[in-house]
């Protein structure tokens, strides 16, 4: 007993010593969360996301290797407002982490700092299968929001690695200019276009369409998480006319044959949109997902998607 716990006390000490402190493990349920995080913490952590950027994350399959990657983690990183709901609990409940349970240190609901739009009034429900019952949980697409989760990320970091916080500070300040300088661009591109009315397939881009001026006067679904039905896409497509609506954004995971059929009816032009960091090859990192989405939909309004 006492042999095994002078070795060990030994080898914590060589370990400290003679080798760099080991990264903070970090697993993140989406990228968007995972680039921000390697935004603040750069070598200092190791960063692993659970749903890609394609993939619809309400609805992601729960593979045992997101258990194993859970289980060793020192941080878990969520979205919160319910967004992973439907699988999360049970991956988290199985890696049979005391660390990462919520509530516990090693678990972060970036929703917390966030601004949240759409929180509903009154009672709480997921009656009729609508899965925004706490609010929008598609918040990061707000530059600002952005912000406010890599600032979480950074005092989160610091709390749990008080040794690397001029790294963590120094990062973030480095981070916060470029995302300034990126907001700058991606306002005067979409300066002109400021009050175009649009449509999306799913409640996506509240915050994203706020920002930067669009208005949204309609969805594909009739309500979040439930598939079109033909007599909300008729009414759809009637509002769409009266509105003069010429851009539909849907994202990489849906269907296509209903926004098909609804642009064939309004002439408004079918815009796939990335709302997370991997959507596409050429977005690798929170501030390339606004470039890219910020230069589709202006070559989309240019090209005939309205002014
Ligand atoms: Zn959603």
């Amino acid at each position: 007993m006492r042999s095994v716990f002078s070795s060990a006390v030994a080898l914590g000490v060589l370990g400290f010593a003679g080798t760099a402190p080991a990264a903070i493990d970090v697993v993140a349920t989406t990228e968007d969360l995972a680039s921000l995080t390697r935004e603040v913490g750069g070598d200092k952590v190791k960063v692993e996301a659970i749903a890609r950027g394609y993939q619809d994350p309400h609805f992601v399959e729960a593979k045992p290797s997101f258990i194993l990657k859970l289980a060793k983690a020192d941080l878990l990183l969520v979205i919160g407002r319910e967004l992973e709901v439907g699988w999360l609990p049970p991956l988290i409940q199985q890696s049979r982490n005391a660390k990462i349970q919520p509530g516990a240190p090693g678990y972060l609901d970036a929703s917390l700092t966030a601004r949240i739009l759409e929180i509903p009034t009154g009672l709480i429900t997921r009656a009729m299968g609508d899965v925004h019952p706490f609010g929008n949980p598609h918040y990061w697409l707000e530059p600002d929001n952005g912000r406010r989760i890599a600032q979480a990320i950074r005092v989160k970091l610091t709390a749990m690695s008080p040794a690397d916080a001029p790294t963590f500070d120094a990062r973030y300040a480095d981070f916060d200019r470029r995302l300034k300088e990126a907001e700058a661009r991606w306002d005067a591109a979409m300066a002109p276009h400021r009050g175009l009315k649009i449509v999306t397939y799913h409640r996506s881009w509240p915050n994203f369409c706020e920002r930067f001026g669009l208005e949204v006067i309609g969805y594909v679904e009739p309500r979040p998480g439930i598939p079109p039905s033909p007599r909300h896409t008729i009414d759809l497509i009637q509002e769409m006319k009266r509105q003069g609506v010429k851009i539909l954004l849907v994202e990489p995971y849906f269907d296509l044959k209903t926004p098909a059929s609804i642009g064939r009816a309004t002439g408004a032009r079918v815009l796939v949109l990335a709302p997370s960091v991997g959507g596409e090859k050429e977005i690798t990192d929170y501030i390339a997902l606004f470039d890219y989405d910020i230069k589709m939909l202006v070559e989309a309004i240019r090209a005939g998607g309205g002014r």
